[in-house]
């Protein structure tokens, strides 16, 4: 690759991900990343790609489901996808939610779905942002793993 090249391609590639309105992202998260980024020795270690946002043809939820101690999805296809773009077995509507909570101490209200795999419930997780706290032990040292790639999703 020629020097001009190498200064174009990451460009090119930053553009692109920013021109597709539709991508989510994946991201790896880790316990025991401090909250600006920077490694901490606490935390115990626990580490997950999550994914956030859908892609061209479908529309995500993503939670935490305490019962399968796993992070889980809901996915239906996207407003306007013609039937021979639907992703396989792939809902058509998006998923009535269980219901909402208000959390008293911070006043936020969260959207319950039901678990794919259980059908127990769980709140919506937006973005990394809203995911500080880790799964495993509750610690507040859950952050994106700067030394991992991110994911575009299509
Ligand atoms: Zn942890
Ligand atoms: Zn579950």
């Amino acid at each position: 690759m020629n020097p001009a090249m190498r200064t174009i391609f990451p460009l090119l590639l930053t553009m692109m991900l920013s021109v597709s309105a539709f991508a989510g992202e994946g991201v790896s998260m880790k316990c025991g990343v401090a909250a600006a980024g920077e490694k901490t020795d606490k935390g115990c270690g626990y580490e997950e790609m999550v994914t956030f946002g859908g892609g061209m043809r479908f529309e995500q939820i993503t939670g935490y489901c305490r019962a399968c101690k796993k992070f889980v999805h809901v996915r239906w296809t996207r407003d306007g996808i013609p039937e021979s773009l639907r992703p396989p077995g792939g809902p058509k509507e998006k998923p009535k939610p269980l219901g909402e909570v208000w959390d008293a101490s911070t006043g936020a209200t969260h959207v319950v779905h039901a678990c794919p795999e259980c059908e127990g419930p769980f709140v919506e997780i937006k973005g990394s942002k809203d995911l500080t706290h880790c799964p495993k032990c509750n610690e507040p040292h859950f952050g994106i793993d700067p030394t991992k790639p991110r994911m575009a999703i299509d």
